[in-house]
């Protein structure tokens, strides 16, 4: 039977706060029934680090063979192992969250889950990690599905995407894509840790955060910071906006810019966001028709397509200079 604490406890960063439901265990003990899944009619007990959900048996024993045969072992009678209105107690070492997020999949909540803690991207790897660990395939291939959706791996979603607006996610979406073999996104991924820390690399809190990636991929993020940057000077040096000097006007007319006393087309400043924010200066300079509007048509035309090829060759290349595709 549900209980109503006299002592309310505060939910983890509820997005509503709403009043948690407990339940006594057999041995006396108050435990947290799950805001979600928490069915009174259920007929399966699990503990879930302190987290009590009450499920359907044969409902998941259909989707999961593993649970099936958890199912079928004989439950232990010791004493000391509390029972819920006569239910033995599933304990698993999983996360609630991820727990929780994968049995969204298998009875979709009928609002957004107002206990959620954690952003729409976490909860899909957190149900991936419980669907593989499970044997869930169904639910394996949506989360998945949900992940593509949210995690950008092109230019255009990688634009849109606001998933790697800190360190600490882009370093756990790393972490994660390497534990779930989702190798896919880690490009872009990686140059975004390359590009965040850039300007605060000597930082203890930035290290702190960027050690929580393996050595290897620690090792990577440096060394792909530098290829990138080689690439990228190596390619726009004979660009006015890296050199004004060593652009050539192509059609040698009266180029008003295009000579040897050009004068510098970009400030300081924009050379250093070219360098350590390489694909969006260069997606700026793609979009803004007068970036290059004292330069003749000619001009024009070929710096613009160097522009476009120079972008489309450093994101080809991530995984060259991050050295991912071994
Ligand atoms: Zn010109």
């Amino acid at each position: 039977m549900m209980s109503v604490p006299s002592t309310p406890i505060t939910p983890i960063t509820p997005i509503t706060p709403i009043a948690p439901s407990y339940v006594i265990l057999s041995d006396g003990k108050q435990c947290q029934a799950h805001y979600t899944h928490y069915y009174d009619d259920g007929n399966i007990a699990f503990l879930v680090e302190d987290y009590v959900f009450r499920l359907f048996r044969s409902v998941l024993a259909r989707r999961s063979e593993v649970l099936k045969d958890l199912f079928a072992l004989p439950q232990p009678q010791s004493r000391d192992e509390p029972t819920l209105d006569g239910l033995s107690i599933i304990r698993l070492k999983d996360s609630m969250i991820d727990f929780a997020a994968f049995l969204d999949f298998i009875h979709p909540p009928s609002s957004p889950p107002r206990w959620a803690t954690v952003p729409r991207w976490r909860a899909l790897f957190g149900a991936l990690r419980i669907a593989r660990k499970y044997g869930v395939d169904d639910v394996d291939i949506q989360a998945l599905k949900g992940l593509e959706g949210v995690l950008p791996t092109t230019l255009d979603t990688f634009e849109r995407s606001t998933v790697y607006a800190t360190l600490n996610a882009t370093v756990e979406v790393v972490n994660l894509s390497r534990e779930l073999g989702l190798e896919r996104f880690l490009p872009l991924a990686f140059y975004r840790l390359a590009t965040l820390s850039a300007q605060n690399i000597s930082s203890s809190q930035t290290m702190a955060v960027l050690c929580r990636l393996s050595k290897e991929d620690l090792v990577r993020l440096h060394v792909g910071r530098a290829a990138l940057q080689d690439a990228l000077v190596n390619q726009a040096y004979y660009m006015p906006d890296m050199n004004p000097h060593a652009w050539r006007c192509p059609s040698n007319r009266h180029c008003p810019r295009g000579g040897p006393t050009a004068v510098p087309l970009a400030s300081k400043k924009s050379w250093m966001t070219l360098l350590q924010f390489p694909l969006e200066e260069l997606r700026l300079r793609i979009r803004n028709p007068s970036i290059y509007g004292d330069f003749c048509d000619d001009c024009n035309d070929h710096l613009r397509e160097r522009v476009r090829q120079l972008q489309a060759t450093l994101f080809a290349n991530l995984l060259l200079y991050f050295k991912l595709s071994d």
